[in-house]
């Protein structure tokens, strides 16, 4: 037990690293404010933060892609189907939720109500777009017709926004599609596919190698990633009236979304502690807030959920690169409350159709932002086309996004790391008789 005393602590060194880093990081950019240093100077300043950012992503494409196919092969396909069904039924319930609890909570707030603070320069930059051109860039980038450039580049046929989770021009959602089937055929290849399950494991379990490498950076990164934003960021007292309300409208909704729906929904199902299975995902859920990507942050999740939670590398390798394409809880709650908020300070009343409208599409612009920086931003035109809303007044909300997409980020990296919990209690047959089947061919050998 001295080795798990050692254990303890280098985890949790980690841990106490990576918030002292937060604390650090936070002291050190308010120190420098008052020192108005130039844009270029703040670039050289948050440079350790941007390496972060570039190594965590540099590991993202073949994680995703290993970790998926390794995963579902490993599974018999009916355990493997189930356990996709599981988790794509937790991704929708838990959305919803989120946009209802946005929705109660905007209009109970009532942020946008009185006339508008301040009129909004048109900036013709913004293209109103369809919703259902959207849509289909949406499906299309599931099929990309080339899988090399998928990895690189993402389509968008129709000129409507970047849809699909790309990550550092990725198409996330392509090659997520794409590791699925492939994992399933060479799960189903017997003997045949034995070299190709081999090697992908091996891919998974050094690029998995490469993570535990650069999480000792991690807390560097962090800091200066936190720092940079506090030092470029506008002054706090400019964002006052409507604003500052539409900003506590979507904190308050993404804390009661976080610390109590999703926990209470953990504890209901699997019976365990939220709290505690929480406090493992610490570091992943700082990385989220430091660099407001859940791609990004991927590779921590990763880990977080391996080694401190022991939650099955089958259920995480499945469950984990989808949710971090798909499941965003935050991104949806804060897109319905952008969209009402634009609509009350338009002083346009919403009645059941368009708030029903706003709801479906919130949780579609959710489920194709990117897990990128400010992708929610880019997806919201879809909710506002969809009421009817002017797409120009997005740039209402601009000012708070940089802030508001790092509280986002962190409840969409919540929500998928406790649904692989929830996934992996609800899969616990199969996985046993998995385990026992793997088992039974080895005697038999
Ligand atoms: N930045 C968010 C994420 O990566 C997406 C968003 O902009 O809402 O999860």
């Amino acid at each position: 037990s001295r080795n798990s005393i050692k254990c303890f602590l280098k985890r949790n060194l980690f841990v106490l690293f990576t918030v002292v880093a937060v604390a650090l990081g936070v002291v050190l950019g308010f120190a420098l404010r008052p020192h108005n240093l130039s844009l270029r100077n703040i670039k050289y300043f948050a440079f350790p933060g941007e390496l972060l950012m570039r190594m965590l992503q540099m590991l993202v494409l073949p994680l995703i892609v290993s970790s998926l196919v390794t995963g579902i092969s490993s599974l018999d396909s009916r355990a493997s189907g189930k356990m996709g069904v599981r988790a794509v039924v937790y991704y929708m319930v838990t959305t919803l939720i989120a946009v209802f609890i946005g929705i109660v909570i905007v209009m109970i707030i009532r942020p946008g109500k009185g006339s508008r603070d301040s009129p909004v320069a048109n900036s013709g930059n913004i293209e109103p777009v369809q919703a259902a051109d959207a849509f289909l860039d949406l499906i299309r980038n599931m099929f990309p017709p080339n899988l090399v450039e998928a990895c690189f580049k993402q389509e968008t046929v129709e000129e409507s926004v970047p849809v699909s989770g790309s990550s550092g021009g990725v198409n996330a959602l392509g090659l997520v599609v794409f590791s699925m089937c492939f994992g399933l055929v060479i799960g189903n290849m017997k003997q045949q596919g034995q070299a190709l399950r081999d090697f992908f494991d091996c891919l998974n379990e050094a690029i998995m190698r490469l993570v535990a490498i650069i999480i000792w950076y991690a807390p560097v990164g962090i800091l200066f990633l936190i720092a940079g934003k506090i030092v470029e960021m506008k002054d706090l007292a400019e964002v006052g009236g409507q604003l500052g309300m539409y900003t506590v409208s979507v904190i308050v909704g993404l804390l009661i979304h976080g610390l109590f729906v999703l926990p209470l929904l953990y504890f209901l199902v699997t019976r365990r502690n939220p709290y505690s299975f929480i406090g493992g995902l610490l570091q992943a859920l700082i990385t989220a807030l430091g660099t407001s990507s859940s791609s990004a942050t991927l590779p921590i999740t990763f880990r977080c959920l391996e080694e401190n939670n022991h939650v099955d590398k089958r259920v995480t390798r499945f469950v984990l690169p989808v949710g971090a394409t798909i499941n965003m809880d935050g991104t949806a709650l804060y897109e319905a409350v952008a969209a009402i908020f634009i609509a009350q300070v338009n002083d346009m009343e919403l009645n059941f159709g368009q708030i029903l409208t706003i709801s479906i599409t919130a949780t579609a612009a959710s489920i194709g932002a990117a897990g990128i920086p400010q992708a929610g931003l880019v997806t919201m035109v879809i909710v506002l086309t969809s009421v009817g809303l002017p797409t120009e007044d997005i740039t209402l909300i601009i000012a708070v996004d940089w802030f508001l997409d790092r509280l986002r980020t962190t409840t969409n990296v919540l929500g998928d790391s406790l649904g692989a919990g929830i996934v992996e209690h609800l899969s616990r047959r199969e996985l046993q008789n998995q385990n026992a089947e793997v088992c039974n061919s080895v005697i038999e050998e």
